[in-house]
């Protein structure tokens, strides 16, 4: 089998040359110019950032490509999914309807007249719109896939690369947290999904978590009660239970276990639900955080910025991203090598487990971009 290339254009900018430019460079690069056919719908999946968070992808990348997908004859829509995280509350909250998404991304940036595309929540309103995907995974058996990717000809994978403590935050984990519906993200950070305490219910003078419920599967009278058939993990009432009423009936225990072999099974399954010959993937290393964009504060940046990448395999992408920010620290003066040699280790169980699956290749064949001015 082929080692996948990985196409890379650095941070060297000139004014005939600026990073929009090497974006496009590694659009054509990826073939998509020529790919993408008349009419295609085509997808941008992306992070807007939590307000307050000043790391994210500014916008100008986004409707960059945007212009691109319309020039080669594709109809563009910029998607994101619903966080988890019940309100509005930090550091997390924000983004749990796509209500609250739009307020926030909109204090970031990015709007229909900004990217220059209507903006999707793959997931619906609620993060309830999804479709199961069955894989055979070690961890995961059943991906739920945002309903929007279903009508995808072409979905481009737009990732800001940091970290996160389990290691790169990048391609996959802009798909295999970002591009699956609330329950694929429970299943990542909860090993057990919602607990339920009858015991502690209030009752129905409470009935505080009925109507954060998706699905209307909570019932309350003297205790409460879930028809956990029904149950699609979202997390809504557990926030609500737990942080505003504080009586702690209903339960999600936020302890991630074996979290980068989950993502990756994730990823599997999105890209499985269409087939993996309509993915593509850009990564953006640039404001290389300690965190990812998720919070609502913007983490200090470990290291310098280091160009784009762009390749058709999410996980030689991660691996050629990863290895440039180790390579990138060799003064060991510098307080940061140490932590980013520390992440960059830790990184290895995305590609170690993303080969097992099948997922994709750790090793790449990297393509340095240049233009003559
Ligand atoms: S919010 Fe908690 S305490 Fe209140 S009714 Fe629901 S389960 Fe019971
Ligand atoms: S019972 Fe709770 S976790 Fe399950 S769907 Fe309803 S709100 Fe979400």
């Amino acid at each position: 089998m082929s080692v996948p290339k990985v196409y890379f254009s650095d941070r060297k900018t000139s004014a005939h040359y600026n990073m929009l430019d090497k974006l496009e460079h590694v659009f054509q690069e990826l073939g998509l110019s020529e790919h993408i056919q008349e009419g295609d719908k085509v997808m941008i999946k992306t992070h807007m950032g939590l307000y307050g968070n000043t790391n994210y992808i500014r916008p100008a990348y986004v409707r960059k490509l945007v212009e691109l997908v319309k020039q080669a004859g594709g109809f563009p829509f910029v998607a994101d999914t619903c966080s988890l995280g019940y309100g509005t509350s930090r550091p997390y909250g924000g983004r749990t309807t796509a209500q609250d998404y739009y307020t926030r991304a909109e204090l970031n940036g990015f709007s229909q007249a900004t990217v220059g595309a209507p903006i999707i929540l793959a997931d619906g309103y609620w993060g309830s719109d999804f479709l199961d995907v069955s894989i055979s995974g070690d961890f995961i058996t059943s991906v739920p896939v945002p309903s929007a990717v279903f009508d995808c000809d072409k979905v481009i994978i737009l990732s800001h690369s940091k970290f996160h403590h389990i290691g790169i935050a990048s391609a996959l984990k802009n798909m295999g947290v970002g591009l699956v519906a609330k329950k694929g993200k429970t299943a990542v950070h909860s090993p057990n999904g919602l607990e339920i305490y009858p015991e502690k219910c209030l009752g129905s003078e409470c009935s505080e978590c009925l109507s954060v419920c998706p699905v209307r599967c909570i019932t309350v009278a003297n205790t409460v009660t879930i028809d956990i058939d029904r149950c699609i993990q979202c997390g809504h009432c557990s926030a609500i239970c737990t942080s505003n009423v504080e009586a702690g009936a209903l339960k999600v225990t936020w302890a991630g276990v074996n979290m980068a072999e989950k993502i990756v099974e994730n990823t599997l399954g999105v890209m499985e639900s269409i087939g993996r010959d309509r993915f593509y993937f850009i990564n953006l290393a640039m404001d290389i955080s300690d965190m990812c964009d998720c919070v609502c504060y913007a983490a200090p940046l470990l290291m310098h910025d280091l160009g784009i990448f762009g390749s058709r395999d999410p996980v030689a992408i991660d691996a050629a991203t990863a290895d440039a920010m180790k390579k990138a620290m060799p003064n060991k003066a510098n307080p940061n090598s140490e932590r980013i040699a520390t992440l960059v280790d830790k990184s290895s169980v995305f590609f170690e487990h993303s080969e097992k699956i099948g997922l994709g290749s750790k090793k790449f064949d990297l393509v340095f971009l240049s233009r003559s001015e």
